[in-house]
C-alpha cells in the first residue's frame, strides 16, 4: 500500500438536510420537520449519537434521523487507519521478539 494514498481530508461528514431528506414513513420529500428535544438528557444523547428527532408534516411520521452520513471517503480513511494500526502493532511485535534476544 501506497503512502500517498491515505487521505486526512477531514472533511468526511456530509450535513443531511432535513429539507432534502424524505420522510421514512411516506417517502415525500421535504416533508420533515424538527421536533425539540424533551430533556436535557435526550439533548446530550442527541448530539452524541448526531441524530436529531423529527416528524413528518404529511403522514405522522415520528422518529430520529442522522444529522450527518458516512461517506465513502471516511470508511476508506478509517480503514487505512486500521492498516496503519495494525502494521504498528506487528512491527511492534516484530522489535519486541528482536529485543528479548
Ligand atoms: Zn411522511
Amino acid at each position: 500500500m501506497r503512502m500517498e494514498r491515505i487521505n486526512f481530508n477531514l472533511k468526511l461528514f456530509i450535513p443531511r438536510d432535513a429539507a432534502v431528506t424524505e420522510c421514512p414513513g411516506c417517502k415525500t420529500p421535504g416533508s420533515l420537520l424538527r421536533r425539540k428535544s424533551s430533556g436535557r438528557a435526550d439533548h446530550i444523547i442527541q448530539k452524541l449519537t448526531f441524530r436529531k428527532k423529527y416528524h413528518c408534516a404529511n403522514c405522522k411520521w415520528n422518529g430520529k434521523i442522522s444529522v450527518y452520513r458516512l461517506t465513502k471517503k471516511l470508511r476508506q480513511t478509517l480503514l487505512n487507519y486500521l492498516i496503519i494500526a495494525a502494521a504498528s502493532a506487528l512491527l511492534l511485535f516484530v522489535i519486541y521478539l528482536l529485543s528479548k534476544r
